[in-house]
């Protein structure tokens, strides 16, 4: 039998870092090994193409410079990032990245930042920066893809997200989530999740780092289901009670914000 494999593409690695963004590679890197899934991770930045193998790409947060910097070089990457959704390949993007994917992101000042168009969102930054642990309820959609727990993240931008037609991520309980207004978070747009959860988010959230894994797998031939990783409960548990406890203690201001 070949050994299962993972071709893992951190799209600007270098640019497109914010707020623990690593952590969630290194996540899906350790439940591919404790499942004897060979990973290689390869970041590609300006300048860089995407491979074609690719099996999970991760786009993270940047600052309003950065993205300005790197939307110049993305729009060229277009072709490759839609042959991999294609192929239902596992894309996960935070923040910035997630911002630079819809249509387009509208910095508070300076010129509108085109995006790719290829998530169901468009973006205007408010006067107010959302910061903050961020807990959301799944949309029951996303049982099917084994995601029934709630998500718990870090957020902080400015940008205000709205979907213009398909299903979020989820419903906020407690935080800002895409607005501060509709009360929905992120996106899920056929195997793609834009969030606004940094922190990282994967350690956190098992169910997204796994339908990650799976997508990823399932994108080149490789349906095998992942064997459940009990030894490291004890550790996600203790994380997600200490994000519960700071956003059970958060104070969200206006904008009509979920308290
Ligand atoms: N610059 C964007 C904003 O402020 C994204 C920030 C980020 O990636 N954390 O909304």
């Amino acid at each position: 039998m070949t050994p299962r494999h993972l071709n893992i593409i951190w799209l600007y690695h270098d640019l497109m870092n914010l707020y623990g963004d690593r952590g969630n590679i290194l996540t899906l890197q350790k439940r591919a090994d404790a499942r004897h899934i060979n990973t290689v991770v390869k970041g590609i930045s300006i300048g860089e193409t995407i491979p074609a193998d690719a099996d999970i790409i991760f786009f993270g947060g940047g600052q309003d410079q950065e993205q300005a910097l790197v939307a110049q070089d993305l729009a060229g990457k277009k072709d490759a990032i839609v042959q991999f959704m294609q192929r239902g390949g596992g894309l996960l993007t935070v923040c910035g990245g997630y911002q630079l994917l819809g249509e387009y992101y509208q910095p508070l000042k300076g010129k509108r930042i085109p995006g790719l168009g290829l998530l169901p969102v468009y973006t205007e930054a408010g006067s107010e920066r959302m910061i903050g642990d961020l807990v959301v309820k799944p949309s029951p959609a996303l049982s099917k893809a084994g995601i029934t727990s709630d998500l718990i993240g870090f957020e902080n931008h400015s940008g205000q997200t709205f979907l213009k037609k398909g299903i979020s991520l989820g419903k906020v309980i407690k935080g800002h989530g895409n607005n501060g207004e509709d009360g929905n978070e992120g996106v899920w747009h056929g195997t793609a999740i834009g969030t606004y959860m940094h922190g990282p988010l994967l350690p956190k959230n098992p169910e997204l780092a796994d339908y990650l894994i799976a997508c990823g797998l399932r994108s080149h031939g490789d349906s095998t289901d992942l064997a459940p990783l009990p030894e490291l409960k004890k550790y996600i548990d203790a994380a997600r009670g200490m994000a519960l406890e700071r956003a059970r203690n958060r104070k969200t201001s206006g904008l009509g914000l979920r308290s």
